[in-house]
Formats: C-alpha cells, sequence, structure tokens
C-alpha cells in the first residue's frame, strides 16, 4: 500500500488544509486497493495558486537555459527510476509492461528533453518593421490530466509550461493517482524553486473545478472528456482564462482498394486495441472499401486475436485489464449496441473473458458492416473495440470519417500515396498517418470540433503557453 497523505505546495509537502479524506487507487489487475492519494479542496487549490503566483514571475526571468537544465534534470531522474516508474503506472493503470516501458515512461523523460530543447531553440524575440515582438510567458497554468497515460499527458503540459516561464498547479486524474506523486518527487528533488510546480490531488468536481474557477490562475490546459472539458470551458470563460482543450476521438483509418492489407490492418487493430483501447487517438473505426471488405474481416480477425490477454505484468501480455469495474460495464454495454444497431460482430463480444476471473478485463471485440450513424462508429467506446465501416468510394470515405462530432486524428491507406494525402487533407484531423507513417513527438497535436482546441507537444506545446507583446519604436 502506498498511501500518500500530503500534497505538494510551495515546494514541500503538506497537508490538505480542509479534510483528512483520501481517494482509494485500485489496481485494475487484482481489483485490490493498491494506495491512496488526499482528497483536496478549494483552499488546497488557493494555496497552491498562492504560491505559483508568488513564483511566477522570478521563475519567467530565471534565463531559459537554467529553467531547461532543471527539465533535463527530471528527464534524467524519470530515467534512473524507470523501473519504479513502470512498476507503478502498470500497476494503477493495467498497461502491459513492454507498452508501459514506452509509453508510459520512455515517453515521459523524452518530453521533458523535448521541452528543454524546443525551448533552447525558440527565438523569444522577433523583430517586425519598427516592432519587437516578445513572447513571454502566459503565467499561472492549471493542469488537469486523465488517467491513461497519466504521466505523459501530465508531462505535455508541465514540461513546455515550465520550459516557456509558467509555474503550474496540476490535478492528475484521482482514477491513476500514484504516479503523478512520484513525479513530483522526482521535480521536488531537482530543486525548483518553491512555488514553481504544486500538485493538488482530488475529484474533478472539487479541484478540478475550483483550478478552471480560480482568478489567480491564467490559463487552463485540459486533457480528458468533452464533457468536463466543456464545463472547465464554461467555468474559465467567468475570469476570461485562457483554455486549451484536448478531449475524446473516435478517429477513422480509410483503407482504400490498393491499400498493402497484411499492414495496414494489423496497423489499425493494434491502434484501436493499444493500452486495451484507452487512448484518445485510437483509429478506432477502419473506413474500407467494400471490394476488398472480406479480406480486411479475416486479416482484423487474425490481428485481434494475437492480442493476448493478461496480467499485464508478463512480457508476454499484449491486452491489460480497463480502467475500473464501470468503464468495462460502459464498454460492455455500447458492445451490445453494436449487435442490437445491426453490425456483424466478427470476434469479441460482450461477455467478460472466462479465462480471466479477476481483473476488469474487455474481450477485444471487432465489428463490421456497421452503418456509419450506429452507436458503436459514433460514440468514443474506450475499451478494445473495432468498428469496421464498408463504403462505395473516396467521397463516402471522406464523409464517413468526417461523420462524427469529433476530429482528433486519422490514417489512410492507399499504394497511390498522393491519394492518399489528398484525402487525408480533407480529414477533420490535426494527426493524418499516410501508409503507418511513425509517431513523431515533435509535430503537433491536438483537436478538431469536439476534440478540442490547442496544440501539444514539441516548439507548438510550448508556444501554447507563451503570449505575445509587441514593443513599438
Ligand atoms: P474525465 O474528463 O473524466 O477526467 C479528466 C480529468 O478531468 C480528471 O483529472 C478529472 O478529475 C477531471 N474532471 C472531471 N470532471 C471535472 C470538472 N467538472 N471540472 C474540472 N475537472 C474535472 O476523463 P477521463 O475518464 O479521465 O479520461 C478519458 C477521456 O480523456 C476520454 O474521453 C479520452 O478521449 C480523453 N483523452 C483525451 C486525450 C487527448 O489528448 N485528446 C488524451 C487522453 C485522454
Amino acid at each position: 500500500m502506498i498511501a500518500r497523505d500530503k500534497l505538494y505546495i510551495d515546494g514541500g509537502w503538506v497537508r490538505p488544509q480542509s479534510s483528512t479524506a483520501t481517494i482509494p487507487v485500485i489496481s485494475p489487475y487484482t481489483e485490490e486497493q493498491i494506495g491512496s492519494v488526499p482528497a483536496g479542496g478549494f483552499d488546497d487549490v488557493d494555496a497552491a495558486v498562492m504560491a505559483a503566483r508568488r513564483a511566477q514571475p522570478s521563475w519567467a526571468a530565471t534565463s531559459p537555459a537554467a529553467r531547461t537544465a532543471l527539465l533535463r534534470a527530471v528527464a534524467s531522474a524519470i530515467r534512473s527510476r524507470s523501473d519504479e516508474v513502470v512498476a507503478l503506472v502498470v500497476d494503477e493503470v493495467g498497461t502491459p509492461v513492454t507498452l508501459a516501458r514506452v509509453m508510459q515512461c520512455g515517453i515521459v523523460a523524452h518530453t521533458f528533453d523535448n521541452a528543454a530543447d524546443e525551448m533552447d531553440a525558440l527565438d523569444p524575440e522577433e523583430q517586425l518593421g519598427n516592432s519587437r515582438v516578445r513572447r513571454e510567458a502566459v503565467g499561472v497554468v492549471g493542469c488537469i490530466t486523465p488517467w491513461n497515460f497519466p504521466l505523459y499527458q501530465l508531462a505535455l503540459k508541465v514540461a513546455p509550461a515550465l520550459a516557456a516561464g509558467c509555474t503550474v498547479v496540476a490535478k492528475p486524474s484521482e482514477l491513476a493517482g500514484l504516479s503523478p506523486f512520484l513525479l513530483a518527487d522526482i521535480i521536488d528533488a531537482a530543486g525548483f524553486p518553491p512555488g514553481v510546480f504544486n500538485l493538488v490531488s482530488g475529484d474533478g468536481a472539487t479541484v478540478g473545478e475550483a483550478i478552471a474557477r480560480h482568478p489567480g490562475i491564467d490559463m487552463v490546459s485540459f486533457t480528458g472528456s468533452d464533457r468536463a472539458g466543456a464545463r472547465v470551458a464554461e467555468l474559465a470563460a467567468q475570469s476570461v482564462k485562457r483554455v486549451a482543450l484536448e478531449l475524446g476521438g473516435k478517429s477513422a483509418q480509410i483503407v482504400l482498394e490498393d491499400a498493402d492489407l497484411k499492414r495496414a490492418v494489423p496497423y489499425g487493430v493494434a491502434s484501436a486495441f493499444n493500452n486495451a483501447g484507452q487512448m484518445c487517438a485510437a483509429l478506432s473505426r477502419m473506413v474500407v472499401r467494400e471490394s476488398i471488405l472480406a479480406d480486411v474481416e479475416q486479416l482484423a480477425v487474425a490481428a485481434a486475436a494475437t492480442f493476448t490477454m493478461g496480467d499485464p505484468h508478463l512480457e508476454t501480455t499484449k491486452l491489460g485489464p480497463l480502467i475500473s469495474a464501470a468503464q468495462r460495464e460502459r464498454v460492455r454495454a455500447l458492445v451490445r449496441t453494436g449487435t442490437e444497431d445491426g453490425a456483424a460482430l466478427l470476434t469479441g463480444g460482450a461477455d467478460v473473458p472466462p479465462d480471466q476471473p479477476r481483473g476488469f478485463f474487455a474481450t477485444p471485440t471487432v465489428f463490421s458492416r456497421a452503418a456509419p450513424t450506429i452507436r458503436i462508429a459514433q460514440q468514443e467506446i474506450f475499451g478494445p473495440v473495432l468498428t469496421i465501416i464498408p463504403v462505395a468510394d473516396d467521397e463516402e470515405a471522406v464523409s464517413v470519417a468526417n461523420g462524427t462530432p469529433y476530429g482528433l486524428s486519422g490514417a489512410v491507406w492507399s499504394a497511390d500515396s498522393e491519394r492518399a494525402e489528398r484525402i487525408g487533407a480533407r480529414m477533420d484531423a490535426s494527426t493524418v498517418y499516410i501508409n503507418g507513417g511513425a509517431f513523431n513527438p515533435a509535430a503537433p497535436f491536438g483537436g478538431t470540433k469536439r476534440s478540442g482546441y490547442g496544440r501539444e507537444r514539441g516548439r507548438f506545446g510550448i508556444e501554447e503557453f507563451q503570449r505575445l507583446k509587441a514593443f513599438q519604436y
């Protein structure tokens, strides 16, 4: 049991001011409690905001090189404590260990290094005629993050915000609340000035809303559901804060008739099933030309069968449990609607996998011949469920891909990469993978439509936390 009973405020660990309540952290694999974090309150947010405000002017005035040196120290500490980081995230999220090493730890360290590199390379001033345009830090930033990649989502905000000269009040998800405390330990040991980074755990309705409302916060950067994101934007508007929202998705992979199916289909299945489908950018819909549908279905079932389910601590496991019992029930209910709405169930289904007596496992599921308007083709499921939708031509492929309220990522496969790019250009998505293009952490990432606004990663992630000032001469 890891019982964290203090919050990180003003450079030290302090007890919550008005309550001793704690939030249990449950392992989704053992279904047992593995720890707890404090349930912070408004007073704690207020203390953290005051500390961040006091610290912000001198932190912004610190040379960028001094700031980025501290970020590099965080990156190297994450690397040297990587076994501990990975073990904790595997326990609290259930991500299979092989994926966790990369997506829950390696990339977190890289994000701190990358923010340092990008900040070092950014020119803070630009001459435009008789104006000198300067980039300044936005001020105090509230960072509210989800549980699916608890450290990566936090790093994507905290690292560029600190690099830019902002100070931070972070509120991680209560569902995977322990690993952010480990990150706070690392930040504490790195020697940042007091108040530059603050961590207040708690639930969304209390701590999250207190951050969104607080007049001492200049900007809120939020990642999570569109429901909570809309609420954050509504509250933040009352004090005219800047807001960045990274929300849900229902992303599509378009597979054209001339695509390399042996690569395209396993790629799409992996994107839909990685982290048990709990990825905002998962390509959870496969939009396929009718002429190749039968081949795609066969390959998709074969690819799904390679997702060995089980103990996330084992090197051989590819599919772990979902985060909670509630999430599993939500996924199962949506899977039931797939059959009700007339889609063909190729593999999986709503039954709990019989060979997993414990853990919040959902069966990896592939539907095909789905109408684009049915629930499994429209709603974000956040579970290992792929929906294959047949289309007659390229026009219909684009219209189906864009026919949801979301717009996060996308993919196109074709032997003709110019044709793929023409289609990608018409997709409502900020990232379009052409023929299995690799992930690039320096490229901007974010949403359109109900997937939100704002961009993270690389230099774009730093610019998000900067405001512009023009000196006229
Ligand atoms: P969630 O919205 O329930 O919670 C996210 C965070 O917001 C948590 O810290 C939570 O405590 C807080 N929160 C909840 N209600 C709040 C409120 N009223 N005011 C302020 N804060 C509040 O989402 P989740 O279940 O943790 O995460 C899953 C969702 O996150 C999915 O929709 C997924 O697509 C999305 N997500 C998006 C991205 C992206 O980059 N676009 C990345 C990961 C996850």
